[in-house]
């Protein structure tokens, strides 16, 4: 078995994965610190070569789901992750609220409007999965409206999934401790003070009805297609390798091709 392939089955979610019991640290898979840098900057360079194919190929996408609590790294996983993939072919999207125009549609219009097209890796920062969080946790939506939530959300998946988007899941897996050090970094240093916003001392308050939520969603939505993946993120060189395998290894398998011609190069000359 590859060594990606270990790491993934180790952090893959079960139907009946318990969210209080699965480790924030991950300890046993990656040992050293400095091996495991090194591992990120030969994994994003093997995908950017990757992305540089998909891209000329341009019959397939990858989507990057990054959900987490607050401070849970997913800015810094697109930073440590992607820092060296061409610009061309990555398209970063944030998810914050919902503008009135959104909320005037259906939750996932917004979203299918920005799926990768074929060619590009497509990051979600957040994603259609806060609309059974956070609209979860502060009933924002009726009970019944979020429980038939799961069942769309899997055929959505499925949908762009039969059309040639591979879809990788990861909730970056924190634990109360570690937020309530981010959090206080976030105050204590000058450079980090524009990230603080009072308003996440109020998520945390709920901080249980908000591991529920995330529970509920990986055993609900972790599908064949499109199934989730639970990151020990309390490190964030772990956070980024077990990240960077996951996905270099996912390219690699999709194995993108640079397009066949009709003609030689020797049909043409260039005076
Ligand atoms: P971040 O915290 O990701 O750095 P923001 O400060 O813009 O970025 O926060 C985004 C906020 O938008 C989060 O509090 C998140 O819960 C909220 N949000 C995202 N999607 C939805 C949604 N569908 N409904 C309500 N709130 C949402």
């Amino acid at each position: 078995m590859n060594g990606w392939k270990k790491i993934d089955a180790a952090v893959r979610a079960t139907a009946k994965v318990k969210i209080a019991a699965t480790d924030t640290l991950g300890a046993d898979l990656f040992t050293d610190k400095s091996d495991a840098e090194k591992q990120v900057v030969e994994d994003a360079a093997a995908i950017n070569v990757l992305q540089d194919r998909l891209f000329a190929e341009r019959k397939r996408a990858l989507l990057v789901v990054l959900q987490g609590m607050d401070t849970s790294g997913k800015d810094g996983t697109v930073r440590g992750v992607f820092n060296v993939t061409g610009p061309l072919g990555v398209i970063v999207t944030p998810f914050g609220r919902p503008s009135e125009e959104e909320l005037a549609h259906d939750y996932l219009w917004r979203v299918h409007a920005v799926t990768p097209k074929k060619g590009f890796i497509g990051i979600f920062n957040r994603s259609h999965y806060e609309d059974v969080l956070v609209v979860k946790v502060r009933k924002f939506a009726s009970a019944e409206a979020i429980e038939q939530r799961y069942d769309q959300i899997n055929a959505f998946e499925k949908h762009l999934t039969e059309n040639g988007v591979t879809i990788l899941k990861f909730m970056l897996h924190i634990s109360k401790e570690e937020q309530a050090k981010r959090l206080q970094e976030r105050l204590d240093k000058p450079e980090k003070r524009w990230k603080w916003n009072a308003s996440d001392l109020e998520d945390r308050k709920l901080w249980g009805d908000f591991q529920d939520a995330y529970e509920t969603m990986l055993r609900r939505t972790s599908t064949q297609h499109a199934p989730w993946r639970v990151v020990p993120a309390d490190k964030k060189w772990r956070r980024n390798a077990i990240i960077s395998a996951i996905v270099r290894g996912t390219l690699e398998e999709m194995d993108p091709q640079y397009p066949a011609f009709d003609w030689k190069p020797s049909d043409f000359v260039i005076e």
